[in-house]
Formats: C-alpha cells, structure tokens, sequence
C-alpha cells in the first residue's frame, strides 16, 4: 500500500521510500525513514498537498510523493495478524501494537526488486539465469531478449524480483529498447539496479552507466566477463574505478556464477543501508546489526551468513552519488536549464532534475513531448534549453548533444587511464599514441616544460609589438584631448586620471590575449587535460588535484578568470585550496612592476631575479597549499576522475571565440575596477588644495594619498619602504598595474629630472628593491580577485581570509628579506 492511499485519521508504518537518489534523500531528510509510524492528519480527495504527522512533526507532502512512499496500513496489520491462527485476534477498535506494525513492515521489506540494465550481449541472461534458476534463452548476438522477464528467488532470507531488460548501448529516445528501459526504470523504480558491464569492452560500456548516474538510481556495477579479463592479462583496479564512479563494483562470472552470492550481498547492504548512507561512505554498523537482528527473528530456520570475509569485493561499498562532469561549458547550461527546470515540484518527486537538464540539452523528443511540455513553465524550459543549447553551439563548436557525449567519453576514459593498465593492446588509435608519448612518465614532462617556454617567449616577444600600437594610441588620445580641452580639474582628471592611468594597463591586452590564445589552445586541443594529468602526482603531494594545475598556470595570465577556471575540480576542498593559493601565481599585470624595478636595480641580471620572483611565488604556493589542505581547509580528498577528451585540432574559430571570450572579461576590469581605482587615486593626489604648493612633488606629499602613505609609513619601514612606495602599494589593491603609473607619477615629477634613470629616482636600494618586488607578489590581490573568489567560494569568509593571509605574508616576507639581506 502507499501512504498516499491512507485515509485521514488511518496510520501506517513506514516499509520503503521508491524513486531516485534525490528524491529519497529529501523525503528521509523529512523523517520518513523505515520503521517510522506516520498518521494521516487531513488527506482530502481533491487536496494536495496532504497532511501527516511524523515523529512528532506535521509535514505536507505532495500526493504524487506520498505515492512513492510504501507502507503498511494499521488495517493491513491487523487482517493480516488475524489470518495467522497462532496469533491474538485484535478487535478492530483497538490499536495495533507497534511491535506487530513493525514485524510486518519489515516482512515487506524483505522483496527486493532488481533490475538488470547492461549492453547487449554482456551477460545479463546469463546472470538472470543462474540467480534466479531460470532457464532464459541465451545466444551470443544481441537483442535476444525483447522485452522484461521476470524472475524470482530467495537469497539470505530476502525476496528478489528480478527482471531482465533488453540490452541497450545508451539510455537516449532512440530506440524502442533503450525507451523500454528507461521507462521501467522510472516508472517501476526498482529498488537495486544491477549495470551489468562487460569486463572485456569497459569503454563503451560504462557509457551507459556514466547516463545511469545522471538518474541518480540506487545500482552495483556487476563486472561480467570477469574471467575473460583475467585471462587477457590487462589489469583494473576495481577498487579504485569503484571509488571514481561512486558505484560498487563486484567482478562476476554470470556463465558459471561466480561473484554472484557476493553480487546480492552488497545488493542487500546497498538497499538496507544506502537510506542511512549520509555523508559516510559506509554502511554504518548499526543499520547491519539490526538487519541481522531481524534476520534471526524473522526468517525460521536460517541463520544469516555474511558475505565470505575472504571476499575483498564483498565488503567495499562505494557509494557516493557523482556528478558526471562534462566540462564548465555543458555543466553551465545544465544548471541554467535545471533551474527552469526546479520552477516545478510536481516532476522531482519523478525524475532526477540534472537528468532531466541533460536529456533536453541532448533534445531527448520522449522526455520533451511527455514529460516537460504538459508542465505550466514546459515553454519556458524548452525556450531555456535552446538558448543554452545555441550558447554551448558557439561555445564548443558541436551541438549540445555531441558535446555530451563526448563529455560523458572523456570522463570514462580519465577513469580507465587511471585505473585501467591493457599491456594487451591492439587497438591504435591516433589519441593513444600520442598520449603515450605526451603523458609519458619520463618524456611527458620536458615535453609539457618546453610548451610552456614557447608560450611565455611567445606571449613577451611577439607581444611587444601590438603593445606599441597602443602606447602610441593613447598618446594620441591624450595629446588629442590636450588640444581640445580647457585647462582645470576636469582637464587633468580626463589625461592624467582616466587616460593615463587605463592606457598604462590597457598596453597589456595584447601580452594577455596572446596568452590566452596558448591556454585556449591548450584546453581544445586536449593536451591540457593531459598536462593536468601528469601534474597529478605533484599536485596530489600538495594536497591538490591535477586539475587544479589549470587554474594555476592560467593564473600567470590573470587571477580573476583563473579563479573561476577551478570551477572544474570537484572536490570543495582542493577547489578552495587552489583558489586561495592562485595570487601567489604572479599574474601578468604585476610584470610591468617587476620589470620597471629590475630595469633599474638588476639591470645585468635581469631574467634570473625575474625568474627567482615567479619561483618564490609558486614555491609559496605550494608551502600555503599544504598547510590550508592540513590546518585550514575541512573535507576530505575524494578521488575524482581526469577527463582525458579525444585529441582534436581546435577550430581557429573556437579558439579565437575561447580567447576573445577571455580577454573580455579583461576590458571589462579595465573598463570597471581599473578606471574606478584610477579616478580615486587620481583624486587622494590632486586634493586638497591642488593649487596651493610650488612643485607637484610638494603638492604630493601633501594631498590625501601622500598623508594615507605617511600614515602607513612606519608598517614599511622596517621593509625598506619610504611613503611613496607606500602609496604604491595602497593604489595595487585597486589593481596591480596601478602600482607602477602611481610610482611614476609620484617619482618622476620633480620638475626636470625626466631622464635620469629610476633608480635614481626611487632613493632605495636593490635589497629594499627586491623586496618590494616580492611584496607587490604576495600580498592582497587586486580587488577584482577578492571578488571572483568571493563569487567561487559562495562566501566572503574566504574572500577575507585571502586578502588577509597575503598580506600578512607579504609582510613577513619581505621584511625577512629586507632585515637579514641587510646583515651582509
Ligand atoms: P545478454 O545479451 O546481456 O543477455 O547476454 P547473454 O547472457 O545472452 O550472454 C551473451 C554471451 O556471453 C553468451 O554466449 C554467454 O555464454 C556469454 N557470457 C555471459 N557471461 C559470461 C561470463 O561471465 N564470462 C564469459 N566468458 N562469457 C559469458
Ligand atoms: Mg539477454
């Protein structure tokens, strides 16, 4: 019976809740849990939502989720206690004890439906057959079985219905098969499902199973044909695909019934347990004990028998329900059509709501016509889904649906790269080769270092150029507004606020466009997922994920978009990580200050101490990232898989689109954060009192930022620092490339002095210098950073913390370099 068939006033005991994985989660959540008793408080006909009360709360659900929670009725117990002769009758005016409620619930409890869900022809027959003693037609070619048959057997005291599906390749509306499946699927919401996966064609099987998660269903991956991937002498680490899917996985031998028995004892854990599988990944103890107990009660004449110890398979159970991860793009039009989407509470009882996103991002017809039109917003997500699905067009290049899969193939074989080791190999596909040679153990690192020398040479050296075209536009701008303009405060804001201080950091935009022309590259192309790959090791040892490798090298070019790129690591904890380490990654708009210090302190040596800046810069990183991953930063390290995508040649188009797309959000800080900070520290240095003193160096000293600088003047000078360079520092929150167009301003306007060289200008001394340099690395990361890690982070916690540990870093650093370099 199900509890939404129970009148007002009836009570009945809790025996299962059906559907998927988010929908139980949320009704558990709310407290109905096996066992519990719920009492009907107003169920009228034509009312939803419903009323009940329980455990002491009251609680509405809708009808539709009331359907999919099974019960056992007071008045079920008490026909069926007094059917059963041995036992008192109870009258029907008085209540069922709870102890007879529960004997009950729990004898219902013990059907379990299992569904098998597999390619064609990897065994499931086979498996049906020697579980359930049937004797089904089983024949090597595919589609032997059209549609459900069903079958039943005992096993450890529990009853399984189970039915065998036709085999299908995928979980589209392509066929009738794969429809067939589905529909069973959602409308039959088995308990357990059984992916049976051929262990001999990994790949193309777990890509079913890859669309089986996006439905959130309950399910163990049976490793068929696990004889013949003995016998090939290709190795899988079982355990750890395990934990990458977030599905247990029990090798089996459906031809002669191997692993069986250990198949359907992690069924029945799964099933017992999986309600109260919280955060942990286990089956707690307490769930098994009372199992057990009830084991012995119950069934007469059986003792239960655990899974054989010496089994490794029989005890792991890896469930963690994963999120396929097709990459920020796919992932971006998921969430926008989920939200439309998650308008309606009447379809998520139903339907997993990301599945649902997915399958319209694919333009799944079935799903389109049947399950979102008839919905009151169905226009509107449909009216989403294209906008989305014509985005992710321009974005990759591919229809939403090819991109999908593609996706979906990329994560399956960043698992098997990781877990799968085939020394039996005859299939040469392009991608393989080159990946043994670029993700070589020995090779693939030189190969990754030079690529990276080319990208850095090539974004100075061919940079330079369109940097001139620039410079000499703005001073064309400028003189044009010189000419054009009367003199007055409104003049010198114009050319000396916006002018010149977005024209000093707008001559960057080439220098970063190129750069990112490399990262775009580097993404389309492939060959980043394996950079990240082989950086894995490293970046575990740091407490990362090679993924996080991504974000930090992107980070050279910009924090902000850098930021966002660790949008792609999984796990909360290294994502946090890696944003709060990315600042240390010295980012482009710092060089012009590196460079116009070294110009004029280390003239000789000029790319060693500009090299030992960003080395400092990474070592600190990977310092800071140890410690946050071990004092800081709670959560556990999950594994998770690399996507390793097909190689491909990028478009020209969809490179020049990513970098484009890139290079904006720079103009868009020029445009915002950049002109603002320009104007402020434009104004703190022409007021008060602009006409007041005889040089602009007076004027300077005396306006509000030459005060703000006095009065952090004594925190910096113990590092060296004089008010001016502390002005410096004030103007980089804004932006960094502030630092050097506040610095010269500050420096250069003693009258006549235009051509002596800086360091004449700037009284301090190369130590001070240096370690100015290293100050300008570490500390606050321009505001426009604090916001992208506000926004990543979801919380300004973070966002404070960062600003915070930097400069407090900054300081000490600097002042270590400072006082003992003094000594010597
Ligand atoms: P179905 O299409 O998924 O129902 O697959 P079947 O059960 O019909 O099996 C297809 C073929 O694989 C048959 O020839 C089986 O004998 C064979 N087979 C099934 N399970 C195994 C196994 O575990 N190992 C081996 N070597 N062959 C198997
Ligand atoms: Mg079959």
């Amino acid at each position: 019976m199900r509890l939404s068939e129970l009148e007002t006033g009836q009570k009945g005991m809790i025996v299962k809740v059906l559907g998927h994985g988010g929908f139980r989660r949320r009704i558990i959540e709310m407290g109905f849990i096996k066992g519990k008793t719920v009492e009907v408080i107003l169920n009228a006909p034509l009312k939803d939502p419903v009323k009940y009360k329980i455990m002491g709360y009251e609680v509405s659900l809708r009808r539709q989720e009331a359907a999919m929670i099974e019960v056992v009725s007071e008045e079920e117990a008490r026909t069926q206690n007094n059917e059963d002769t041995f036992l008192k009758p109870i009258t029907q005016n008085t209540p069922v004890p709870e102890e007879t409620m529960r004997r009950l619930a729990r004898g219902k409890r013990r059907t379990i439906n299992v569904a098998l869900v597999g390619n064609p022809n990897c065994g499931k027959t086979s498996l049906f057959n020697v579980a359930s003693g049937g004797h089904e037609h089983v024949g090597n070619y595919s589609g032997v079985t059209v549609d459900a048959k069903e079958g039943h057997f005992d096993f450890q005291g529990y009853h399984f219905r189970l039915v065998d599906l036709p085999g299908t390749y995928s979980l589209s509306a392509y066929s009738p098969e794969e429809l067939y499946v589905r529909k069973h699927i959602i409308e039959e919401t088995p308990d357990v499902i059984i992916n049976v996966v051929d262990a001999g064609n990994l790949e193309r099987n777990l890509y079913l199973t890859t669309q089986l998660i996006d439905m959130n269903v309950r399910m163990v991956i049976a490793l068929n044909m696990y004889d013949a991937l003995e016998h090939s002498g290709n190795k899988l680490n079982i355990h750890g695909l395990s934990e990458l899917l977030g599905v247990p996985i029990v090798p089996t031998v459906s031809r002669t019934g191997r692993g069986v028995d250990n198949l359907f004892h992690v069924i029945i854990g799964l099933y017992e347990g999986a309600d109260f599988m919280g955060q942990k990944k286990e089956i707690k103890n307490e769930v098994l004990r009372e199992f057990r107990e009830w084991h012995d009660q119950c069934v007469q004449g059986h003792k239960y028998e655990g899974p054989k110890e010496e089994d490794p398979f029989a005890h792991q159970s890896f469930i963690r329900h994963i999120h396929i991860n097709h990459g920020p793009e796919i992932e971006a039009s998921i969430d926008a059509v989920k939200k439309e989407i998650c308008k309606n509470d009447n379809i998520r009882h139903e339907y997993s709501t990301r599945f649902l996103a997915i399958k319209l991002l694919e333009n799944d017809k079935d799903i389109e016509s049947r399950v979102v039109a008839p919905l009151p917003n169905g226009k509107d997500i449909l009216a989403v889904r294209d906008k989305e699905a014509e985005r992710l067009k321009r974005a990759v290049n591919e229809d939403s649906e090819q991109a999908i899969t593609d996706a979906k193939y990329a994560f399956i074989s960043g698992a098997l790269k990781e877990t799968y080791t085939e020394t039996n190999t005859n299939t040469e596909a392009f991608t393989r080769v080159v990946d043994s040679i670029v993700t070589h153990r020995i090779w693939g690192f030189p190969i990754f270092f030079i690529f990276l020398y080319i990208m850095f040479e090539a974004t100075f050296v061919l940079g330079a150029y369109p940097q001139a075209w620039i410079e000499w536009l703005v001073e064309l701008i400028g003189t044009g507004v010189e000419h054009f303009m009367s003199p007055g405060p409104l003049k010198d804001l114009v050319i000396d606020g916006i002018i010149g201080g977005v024209g000093g950091v707008i001559v960057f935009l080439p220098n970063i466009l190129l750069l990112y022309l490399f990262i775009s590259f580097m993404e389309d192309s492939g060959y980043m997922a394996r950079a990240a790959f082989i950086m894995d090791k490293i970046m575990h040892k740091m407490g990362l994920h090679g993924k996080s490798f991504i974000p930090l090298i992107m980070g050279f070019g910009c924090n902000v978009p850098a930021i966002m790129a660790s949008r792609i690591i999984e796990s909360r904890k290294a994502r946090l990580v890696t944003m709060l380490i990315n600042p240390l990654m010295s980012c482009s708009a710092r060089l012009p200050i590196y460079l116009v210090l070294i110009g004029a302190f280390f003239p000789s040596k000029a790319s060693l101490v500009l090299l030992s800046i960003y080395a400092i810069g990474i070592l600190l990183a990977v310092l800071m990232a140890r410690v946050f991953t071990r004092f800081i930063v709670k959560g556990d390290d999950s594994p998770f898989v690399m996507e390793l995508p097909p190689y491909r040649m990028p478009t020209a188009k969809v490179v020049a689109r990513h970098t484009w797309d890139k290079g904006k959000q720079y103009l868009k800080k020029m445009g915002g954060i950049i002109m603002i900070a320009s104007i402020i520290i434009w104004f703190l240095g022409y007021y008060p009192n602009h006409e007041a003193y005889a040089t602009t160096a007076e004027q300077q000293e005396n306006s509000y930022i030459g005060r703000l600088g006095k009065a952090i003047e004594p925190a910096i000078e113990p590092l060296g620092f004089d008010w001016k360079m502390g002005i410096g520092i004030l103007s980089g929150v804004g932006a960094k490339e502030l630092v050097v167009s506040t610095l010269s301003v500050l420096y250069t306007n003693e009258d006549d002095v235009e051509n002596i060289n800086l360091s004449e200008r700037i009284p301090i001394t190369p130590l001070a210098a240096y370690g100015y340099m290293l100050f300008v690395l570490i500390y606050f990361p321009c505001i426009a950073t604090i916001a992208a890690i506000r926004q990543e982070s979801g919380s300004w916690k973070w966002a404070a913390f960062a600003a915070l540990y930097t400069t407090a870093l900054a300081w000490i650093v600097s002042f270590a370099v400072y006082q003992i370099g003094s000594l010597f």
